[in-house]
């Protein structure tokens, strides 16, 4: 059994000793903190609310190192959390249980760009944009883009399944990895996938990303490349109902149009981000979309044509055609930098990520409105349209407790909404600790005990990433008991701001 969530102040200063001293046997002194000063900086993630201190952080440098340091943790029964560039918005990456945090940060080499069979295998601390920046000169590059590409890691990326504006044409990261090299809790170094379209056996790749650090520590990684496409060009329409917005992305898809990128954000989200990088968005618009196409120069203005005829039916009141590449990257510039602006017009924002049918997405924005009248809470909408990936983002001071409850409570309705409405409570972002308790309204126990029976085939001593993900019967049995009584914290175990 692994230690408590609480330990008092003796017992776990023993603990730390213990703990530090044999990782010391192991690892040069620059690997490894155990200093509060030191650690701090480790105690949480993307999402900031929630925070806890790790015993210790080790950032290792070669593969024999992460082999050594998950032997001592499972032979002294400590857990894991394993880390990349930290954004994760749903507290993946957040130290749980008195645990050793592994940092990946050291694992920066590009090992080898391939342009013949386009592929580029890197080490897992690599960021996302340096791939494609080492592809550049080939002429190719790595699809995958979420909005944090410029810090986070491709190992973050691998266990979070993560997705970008791109992914609705050229998919998620499952889409985008051919192999993944890992190392187990009991020190085994293992391969899912392979560099051939196929691999032998049963297709545990897909199992492995989006595993959110729970079944293995990635160490490296191959991903495909892709053709830089010739043009591109995006179309920004208004619209003077969100509902028609989303109508019309419905139609986009049903007239056969795979867009490169189909986003939408609603007018308090365009006027936070017109302010901050004035991007030429329609201010009187209840809701702007952007949808991007691109491929070689007559594709482009065939899709151009054929998207505007079905924005027009759907009631666009304003429609531009970006006629350069600096205009395109101005329409692109404001999406992209809708959390800063978030974080501008107010002290703290809370990103959620839910998913709903792309019919649904009008419903869901009103139920939404009527949610901040419940909160006393303001809440700006930017989502990637075309897969119906919404992010919400509630708008709070965090340094008022109170608010953050009420935030708290705001994004677990909009997530149990998106359930309702026939959708999920993830998106991108993963469920980490943040949306733990909505997955018990989302999956029955009998899908959640096959979830956890995954997790031990993996990670039999249950140390890697242990309570984030999956919600134990008894975690779900106290969610249901709160939800009757109402008022009580989702994680009262944790620390907060
Ligand atoms: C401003 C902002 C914008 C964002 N936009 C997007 C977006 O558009 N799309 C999107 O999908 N996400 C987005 N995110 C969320 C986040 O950037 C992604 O989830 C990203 O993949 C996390 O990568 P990371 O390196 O920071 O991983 P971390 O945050 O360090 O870790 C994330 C998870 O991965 C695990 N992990 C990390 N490295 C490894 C490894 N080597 N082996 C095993 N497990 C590992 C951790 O345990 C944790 O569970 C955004 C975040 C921010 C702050």
């Amino acid at each position: 059994m692994n230690a408590p969530a609480e330990l008092s102040t003796e017992v776990l200063a023993q603990r730390q000793r213990e703990v530090v001293q044999a990782l010391m046997a192991v690892l040069p002194t620059h690997c490894l903190l155990y200093r509060e000063e030191d650690t701090v900086a480790y105690e949480c993630d993307g999402l900031a609310a929630y925070r806890r201190l790790p015993l210790a952080v080790v950032l290792p440098e070669t593969e024999s190192q992460v082999q050594r340091i998950v032997q001592i943790c499972h032979r002294l029964d400590v857990p894991i959390v394993p880390r990349g560039a930290g954004t994760s918005l749903s507290g993946g990456a957040m130290p749980i249980r008195h645990g050793v945090v592994v940092s990946l940060a050291r694992f920066r080499k590009i090992i080898e760009v391939d342009p013949y069979a386009r592929t580029a295998t890197v080490q897992p601390g690599v960021r996302n944009l340096s791939i494609s920046d080492a592809a550049a000169p080939y002429g190719l590059h790595y699809a995958p883009d979420p909005s944090s590409q410029i810090a986070c890691t491709i190992g973050g990326n691998v266990a979070e399944n993560s997705g970008g504006v791109h992914c609705l044409k050229y998919g998620l990261t499952v889409h985008n990895v051919m192999r993944v090299r890992a190392i187990t809790m009991e020190g085994e170094v293992v391969e899912f996938g392979s560099l051939s379209p196929d691999a032998p056996g049963l297709d545990l790749l897909a199992v492995m990303v989006g595993s959110e650090g729970m079944f293995a520590i990635v160490t490296e990684v191959t991903v495909k490349l892709i053709p830089k496409p010739q043009t591109a060009q995006v179309i920004m329409a208004s619209f003077d109902d969100v509902v028609n917005g989303g109508d019309a992305v419905a139609g986009i898809i049903a007239a056969g149009i795979i867009p490169a990128g189909l986003e939408m954000m609603d007018k308090p989200a365009t006027r936070a981000v017109e302010e901050f990088v004035q991007a030429g968005y329609d201010l009187d618009a209840e809701a702007i979309l952007l949808c991007e196409s691109d491929g070689t120069p007559e594709e482009v203005s065939e899709e151009i044509v054929r998207m505007t005829a079905v924005l027009r039916e759907h009631g666009a009141t304003r429609i531009q055609i970006s006629r350069s590449e600096n205009e395109r990257l101005r329409f692109w510039s404001g999406r992209k930098n809708a959390f800063p602006a978030a974080g501008r017009i107010s002290p703290d924002y809370y990103c959620m990520d839910g998913t709903v049918p792309r019919r649904k997405i009008g419903p869901l924005l009103s139920r939404i409105k009527a949610m901040e009248q419940k909160y006393h809470l303001r809440c700006i909408n930017v989502f990637h349209a075309g897969d119906g990936n919404m992010h919400p983002l509630i708008l709070f001071n965090g340094n008022d407790l109170d608010e953050w409850h009420r935030a708290e409570a705001f994004g677990t309705d909009i997530l149990e909404c998106c359930v309702e409405l026939g959708g999920t409570v993830t998106g991108e972002h993963g469920v980490g600790i943040e949306k733990i308790n909505s997955m018990c309204v989302q999956f029955s126990p009998e899908e959640r005990d096959t979830f956890h029976a995954i997790k031990r085939a993996f990670d039999p001593p249950g140390l890697l990433n242990p309570d984030k993900g999956i919600p134990t019967r008894a975690r779900c049995a106290e969610y249901g008991k709160m939800h009757i009584r109402g008022g009580l914290l989702p994680h009262p175990e944790l620390p907060r701001f």
